[in-house]
């Protein structure tokens, strides 16, 4: 499957990350539980952020499972950009001089790396920060299990992109719970986006699948554009990837059009060329915005690095108390009580990671 998604990729295609329906459908789920416990609860504040950022100074491990160690290097070798601008180690080995890199398997018991990289599955994608070890965010193959991938880099053993440094960039960004630039609501992006075809276009598709323009020169609009090759989106997928984030407090700064975490869309996207929702950076390097980002999530202070962590022991105690009561008001279905007690144990079992 991924040998031939991979192979048809030509370099001008674009590729959106993204989870699989499962996987997304547990997150919101989640995220609308924490967002009611935020607006029940009384005398404390916290942002969702709170919930899904790793410690500062921690030693966030990374595992693969497949690519040679030229492949592995050249990952852990575009991520030094990130680690380079923060408080936070990312430790692909103890010998990755020698080529020996961490690696995890899909009958693993015990976690072999907070961060499990595989180059298996369609498209690029990652869970958000802490989630890659919350067990209750899961579908198949991927999720926050042991033996799950966290974090996909489809085909890169097979055909890598020209702007892989971007991508890899990206993904770790989103691994260490950083969000997309487009969907921050501060943003231009929702109203400059061109959502529907062109009036009386003619669904048409090249040799791949993927929508093109009709015999008229009408354009497909992002729904159908991204229904086909190589993304094969439904409704639902590009809203929950694309709309506007529905809570400012998801996102760190504001609208940034140089981060590696906006999109290069190609211009049938937008509404008006150029758009003030295209990205000025080059989609490989991180922008200044990035780097402050980084900066706020995992400071190097001391006087910083404790009031996050107070705040983090804030945000369990309310997770705590609301899956310890019943009266608060919630859904109380079954599977949002074990999202509940897998949320705050993951938070339990991050604080004590260093
Ligand atoms: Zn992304």
């Amino acid at each position: 499957m991924t040998s031939q998604w991979a192979a048809k990729l030509a370099s001008h295609d674009l590729v959106l990350d993204a989870l699989p329906a499962d996987v997304e459908r547990s997150i919101r789920q989640r995220n609308t539980w924490l967002r009611n416990l935020r607006a029940s609860s009384q005398g404390f504040e916290f942002v969702l952020v709170d919930v899904s950022r790793w410690n500062p100074g921690q030693h966030v491990r990374v595992a693969f499972d497949g690519g040679d160690a030229a492949l592995r290097r050249d990952v852990m070798d575009a991520t030094r950009e990130i680690t380079d601008s923060c408080n936070l180690t990312l430790d692909f080995g103890p010998n990755t001089a020698a080529g020996q890199f961490r690696t995890w398997s899909s009958t693993d018991a015990e976690y072999a790396g907070e961060i499990r990289v595989s180059f298996e599955h369609d498209g690029y994608f990652s869970l958000v920060g802490t989630d890659s070890v919350n067990p209750e965010i899961s579908g198949g193959p991927i999720g926050g299990g042991p033996g799950q991938c966290s974090l996909n880099l489809g085909g890169f053993t097979i055909n890598r992109p020209n702007n892989w440094r971007g991508v890899v960039r990206h993904e770790f960004l989103h691994a260490l719970s950083f969000h997309h630039a487009h969907q921050n609501l501060r943003g231009p992006c929702e109203q400059e986006f061109r959502w529907e075809d062109d009036e009386g276009y003619q669904r048409t598709e090249d040799a791949r699948g993927a929508f093109v323009n009709d015999s008229e020169g009408r354009r497909p609009g992002i729904y159908t554009y991204l229904s086909g090759f190589p993304n094969f989106w439904d409704k639902t997928k590009v809203d929950f990837n694309l709309r506007t984030e529905d809570h400012p407090d998801v996102v760190v700064g504001p609208f940034d059009p140089h981060s590696v975490m906006l999109y290069r869309f190609p211009p049938l996207f937008y509404k008006n060329v150029p758009s003030a929702c295209a990205p000025q950076g080059d989609g490989e390097s991180l922008s200044e915005g990035d780097k402050r980002g980084l900066q706020l999530l995992y400071p190097g202070v001391v006087s910083q690095i404790e009031t996050l962590q107070s705040r983090r022991e804030t945000v369990l105690a309310a997770v705590d108390r609301a899956q310890s009561t019943e009266s608060q008001g919630f859904e109380s279905s079954a599977s949002v009580a074990r999202l509940a007690r897998a949320t705050a144990s993951t938070m339990r079992n991050v604080l004590q990671m260093r």
